[in-house]
């Protein structure tokens, strides 16, 4: 299994079409999930409600290859949850695509979840001792069938009556108290999973966004249309033309129906721990995640390291797309010219989608490629976000050696990966990350740079200009 992305989620509360139509959910969320696509190439799916029924869409593939004209006339409401996937528990096929839909006689629950759960196969192993079925090996199913376990036991059902005139009475999720026991129900699962989760979780006539108490995973809040947007990122906000409103509190769970909004927590003394991670690489630089501008993040991140490892050259290269931020940082620290340098061919998918090593180092070639004028007889310092295994930097010190660079100083703009993740990021064993098992002159070697340096996590720390980081690829500790 290859060091990978992670997902993204989307959710949309009652917004309403420019000429004051009821809008279609769905298609903000399309255009949501394909600005999240970055985080997520697997499968992608969208589940809406018209206020009685939810219906869901999900399928294997890139969400513009997915979703046809045709869908939208079916996929009609203004309520939505939705899903891009790269997974990390469970493997990889349509039963594990999200979100996950849970239909009951009395009503239905869509959840899509980002993140990774620790206990997941002890909650899943008592549920089905309780006789509940699984259709997909996700973690992310165990949270939903959790909530529907706390809602049944208190005794509530969901959805709308339908049952004749005498059971009219029967409690539902339009009820103000049943609604109430609803969200219960859904805190009490929470306090329950451990790990990280972003979710978005709708029921037929409200929304509902969470993120963990140790706010791992990113999730924000904005307005669009008069309704509401839950994302990962805010450049999803952006892409449906919506305002930022805030990013969700860690711990936070906001219900938002046709009261308006509500926010209750899962825990009263939250301890941030956002995941470092998602500014070194995975969030587009474009978005902001707890008030701090991923691309703003990544300059500072290459000032940083400019000062802490000068080195004399002719020109600064970043490589795409995550690089370039901290490359021009550098530049800017070092007063070297930033050159464009390197070209990523736009159409390909990550090399780590190539299923052996040997494929995964031919790919770089494919997918990088150095511009031979730019670079020619000079001294190149040449910046990336990180170094995972080795793959990238052994093939692009080749590719910017065969352009002509005279010598290629490597710059990593995150600290040695030493450990795997097991809070929503696919990392490689341990043995197969590089910084794991060689020291840096080793790694210099192996990569065939003329110099190798990577910014210090202090230096990181302070490029951030905050605390509250999960950090547990570089130093081994967790949140949880
Ligand atoms: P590696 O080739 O294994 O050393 O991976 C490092 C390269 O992969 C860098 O160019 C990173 O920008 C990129 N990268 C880092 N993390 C990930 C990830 N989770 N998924 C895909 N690419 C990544």
């Amino acid at each position: 299994m290859g060091f990978k992305d992670e997902c993204g989620v989307v959710g949309i509360y009652g917004a309403t079409g420019s000429q004051n139509e009821p809008s279609n959910a769905a298609s903000l969320s399309y255009f949501a999930l394909v600005s999240l696509q970055h985080r997520g190439q697997e499968s992608a799916g969208i589940a809406v409600s018209n206020g009685e029924k939810i219906v869901l869409k999900k399928e294997m593939g890139l969400v513009g290859d997915i979703f046809t004209q045709k869908d939208f006339e079916h996929l009609k409401g203004n309520i939505s949850v939705a899903h891009v996937r790269y997974a990390t528990a469970g493997g990889r096929t349509i039963e594990n695509a999200q979100p996950f839909l849970n239909s009951f006689k009395l009503g239905s629950i869509a959840l899509a979840h980002n993140g990774q759960l620790v206990n997941h196969a002890q909650i899943r192993a008592m549920l089905e001792d309780y006789g509940y079925t699984f259709s997909s090996t996700s973690d992310s199913e165990v949270i939903l069938k959790l909530i529907v376990r706390k809602f049944t036991e208190n005794g509530g059902k969901l959805g709308r009556p339908k049952h004749s005139a005498s059971q009219a009475s029967d409690v539902t999720l339009s009820d103000e108290d049943t609604k109430k026991r609803f969200i219960e129900a859904v805190i009490q699962a929470l306090k329950e999973v451990k790990g990280s989760f972003a979710l978005c979780i709708m029921t037929e006539d409200m929304l509902i966004g969470v993120r963990d108490p140790n706010g791992i995973r990113p999730l924000c809040m904005g307005s669009v249309n008069g309704g509401y947007i839950l994302a990962s990122e805010s450049c999803a906000i952006d892409a449906v033309n919506g305002e930022f409103v805030r990013d969700i509190a860690p711990g936070e769970v906001v219900v938002i129906n046709k009261n308006g909004l509500s926010s209750c927590k899962i825990e009263e003394k939250p301890v941030k721990k956002t995941c470092i991670f998602e500014y070194v690489y995975f969030a587009r630089p474009d978005s902001v995640i707890d008030k701090i501008p991923v691309q703003e993040a990544r300059y500072r991140m290459g000032q940083a390291l400019a000062l802490e490892s000068p080195v004399e050259a002719d020109c600064v290269v970043g490589v795409p797309d995550s690089g370039i931020g901290a490359a021009m940082g550098f530049s800017k620290a070092s007063g070297i010219p930033f050159v464009t340098g390197i070209i990523k061919n736009k159409y390909i998918g990550r090399t780590f989608i190539a299923p052996t090593q040997k494929e995964r180092e031919n790919m770089v070639f494919v997918k990088l490629n150095a511009i031979k004028s730019d670079l020619n007889g000079k001294r190149v310092v040449v910046i990336d976000d990180s170094i995972v295994r080795g793959t990238t930097s052994r093939r692009l010190v080749q590719i910017l050696r065969r352009a002509g660079a005279k010598e290629v100083h490597f710059r990593v703009s995150s600290p040695p990966v030493k450990f795997p993740c097991h809070l929503g990021i696919d990392t490689p064993s341990k043995n197969e990350l590089i910084s794991s098992t060689h020291e840096l002159e080793e790694i210099r070697r192996e990569i065939g740079a003329d110099t190798l340096a990577f910014i210090s996590l202090s230096g990181m720390r302070k490029a951030l200009g905050e605390s509250g980081f999960c950090e547990g690829c570089f130093s081994g500790e967790y949140p949880v």
